[in-house]
């Protein structure tokens, strides 16, 4: 099963695929994820990628399928969860061809919505582990900082240095203008479904399972 989580930067795309991953036995390919470790590696790709995310805007669309396209020919075990990609058209028609080419196709594109005025609050809250990706706020509770993750116990919860309400004003501008499209050209292909993102976390997971499995 290949499955794409749609929605604006906060919307719970990357905590409802770590449930769905586990679920499913999916990979979670998150660009985010990837892109944050590929400007670590100081190569001039590298430079690029830090300068767009610390600005707030996408990294080109070249890079992004790129580091995808190398995901993908590995092995999928159950097929692949993609978090935060597609996030342009460019990217949507790509990853058709790629899926195409290794004889597979998209089950189901699940967006999650969820208004702006809430968006802040999740993003400016928000903390992962920086080891296994699992994703908190700190309105969970209990929550503190200096606490061990619950799913792999490293001690080393992070805040993100974009997770800020400036950034967040441009994320967004851009996911309306270059992601939103998406949900026209999946609404086409008949695979959109969409939920409601504001209820409880438990309950958005049951909403998705069920659309996927109906
Ligand atoms: P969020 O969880 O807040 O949606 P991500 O971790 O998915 O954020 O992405 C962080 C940043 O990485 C984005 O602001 C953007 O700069 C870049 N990025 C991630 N995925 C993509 C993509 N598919 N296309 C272009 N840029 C991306
Ligand atoms: P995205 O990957 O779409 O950017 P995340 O999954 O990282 O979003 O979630 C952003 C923040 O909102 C995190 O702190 C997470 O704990 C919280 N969150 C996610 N889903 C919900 C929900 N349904 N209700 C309340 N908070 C949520
Ligand atoms: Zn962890």
């Amino acid at each position: 099963m290949n499955i794409i989580l749609l929605g604006p930067p906060g919307a719970g795309k990357g905590t409802q695929s770590r449930r769905l991953m586990d679920r499913y036995n999916l990979r979670q390919l998150s660009t985010g994820d990837m892109l944050r470790d590929a400007r670590s590696f100081g190569t001039e790709v590298g430079e690029l990628v830090s300068a767009s995310m610390d600005a707030g805007e996408f990294v080109t669309d070249d890079i992004v399928i790129s580091l995808i396209e190398h995901e993908i020919s590995g092995s999928s075990k159950g097929g692949f969860i993609f978090d935060g990609f597609p996030r342009t058209l460019g990217q949507a028609s790509a990853l058709d061809n790629l899926l195409k080419r290794t004889k597979n196709c998209l089950d189901a594109v699940i967006e999650i919505q969820v208004n702006d005025g809430d968006l802040v609050q999740r993003i400016t809250g928000r903390y992962s582990c920086s080891k296994c990706g699992e994703v908190y706020h700190e309105t969970d509770s209990p929550f503190d900082q200096s606490d061990k993750c619950k799913k792999c116990d490293s001690s080393n919860l992070i805040k993100r240095a974009d997770d800020n309400a400036s950034s967040l004003s441009i994320r967004l501008m851009e996911y309306y203008k270059k992601t939103s499209p998406l949900i026209g050209y999946y609404y086409a292909k008949g695979i959109l479904s969409s939920v409601n993102g504001l209820l409880d976390i438990d309950i958005v997971e049951k909403n998705i399972i069920k659309i996927l499995e109906n």
